[in-house]
């Protein structure tokens, strides 16, 4: 009798914090306590609500396709020194590389052949890496490619970035890693979070179509720094927005950190994929790194896109920002196969197109 009790109080509390979950979720906004609240689910139950309403704004704007994006890690070079990253200049223990025209135009070639429409460039600020060389990829690969160009280099001057975009370059990822002033200014020493989203609105406003996005489970980063993030992303109106959780790499200073939660990391795309709407949200080799189901798990809360390696060997092995990281022992080639099993095994389908953002305008350059 006091079990029976007991079992409908505990329904009729969980059916009521279900309503008032369940219309939460069918909010058009929220606002930053909301977010919190979101982020701050614990039960089983009703982080599968959360789950299941991120896949149907998922699916209400880009059905069940899913965008790859091949990636080409160009240069592992890197004048900063951001605590976390196994790429920071203050590691001697990597054999460093910076490839050539010809070898990323090829590279870009296994892209077009694998039918992927966008290409990546991804490298650590390396100044070396000079504005000429990347303008001449851009070109060559467009040349060669009907595809999108992403340029994920670092900050760089704006003279760069203006020229890369009138060189053919679609968009630009450059994540603004935590809207935490503080947390910004003791993870990256000698930068600024005021610049980098400078940095960021420039690049918006010439035209390009741009990406940022925080890392998830830093040192003494809290539910509501998380929220400030997602709140950021949505005032910088991003086309694309990843978070991605932290990998430690032994080679840095945060070699003893933990490494963040799969499920806490999944919330956090599901949340803003029901904030953000319509922004393309990867599943990241970060979190498939962490989790072996980790790209299907992140469809599954609301990801629309996977950014697959297509640097080739030997370079492959050595663009290490974290430790583990997934497929650099593979044929770059044989990944779509593999990724093709894994996507349709939740439903999604590999789309064909470009996946330009649903918000794309065509682009202007400023004088
Ligand atoms: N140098 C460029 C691009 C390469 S780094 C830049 O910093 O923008 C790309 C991304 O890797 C960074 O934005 C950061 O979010 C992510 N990253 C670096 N180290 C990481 C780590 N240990 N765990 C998770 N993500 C990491
Ligand atoms: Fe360099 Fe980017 Fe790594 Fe920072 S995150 S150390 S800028 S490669």
């Amino acid at each position: 009798m006091v079990n029976e009790t007991f079992t409908i109080n505990k329904k009729m509390e969980s059916e009521i914090v279900m309503i008032s979950l369940q219309q939460l979720l069918e909010q058009d906004n929220f606002t930053k306590d909301e977010l919190i609240y979101l982020l701050s689910l614990e039960n089983k139950n009703d982080i599968d609500l959360l789950f299941e309403k991120a896949l149907k704004v998922k699916e209400k704007y880009f059905g069940t396709d899913i965008h790859l994006r091949g990636i080409i890690e160009i240069s592992n070079h890197c004048e900063e020194n951001c605590l976390y990253c196994g790429l920071r200049r203050a590691n001697k223990n990597i054999t460093r590389y910076r490839m050539s025209v010809d070898e990323v135009v090829n590279a870009a070639l296994h892209i077009k052949e694998a039918g992927v429409k966008t290409v990546v460039l991804q490298s650590g600020e390396d100044s070396d890496l000079t504005q000429q060389m990347v303008t001449e990829m851009i070109q060559k690969i467009k040349a060669v490619h009907d595809c999108a160009i992403t340029l994920s280099l670092g900050e760089r001057s704006y003279a760069d970035y203006k020229t890369w975009f009138a060189a053919g370059a679609d968009r630009y990822l450059l994540k603004h890693e935590t809207n935490n002033e503080n947390l910004y200014k003791f993870i990256h020493s000698n930068q600024s979070l005021k610049n980098r989203l400078e940095h960021l609105l420039y690049m918006k406003a010439i035209g390009y179509q741009i990406g940022s996005g925080n890392i998830i489970g830093l040192p003494t980063q809290t539910l509501e720094d998380i929220a400030e993030d997602l709140v950021l992303c949505k005032q910088l109106d991003l086309d694309m927005a990843s978070f991605s959780p932290f990998v430690s790499s032994e080679k840095t200073p945060f070699a003893n950190i933990a490494n963040a939660s799969v499920d806490s990391t999944l919330k956090v795309m599901a949340v803003a994929r029901l904030y953000l709407k319509n922004v393309h949200i990867p599943a990241t080799t970060a979190l498939a790194t962490l989790d072996e189901r980790g790209r299907e798990k992140g469809i599954l809360a609301g990801a629309n896109v996977i950014m697959p390696s297509f640097t080739p060997h030997p370079y492959r092995t050595d663009y290490l920002i974290y430790d583990d990281k997934i497929c650099i022992g593979e044929d770059p080639r044989q990944c779509i196969s593999c990724l093709s099993i894994r996507i349709s095994s939740v439903g999604g389908t590999i789309s064909n197109s470009k996946g330009d953002s649903l918000k794309f305008t065509l682009p202007t350059i400023l004088d």
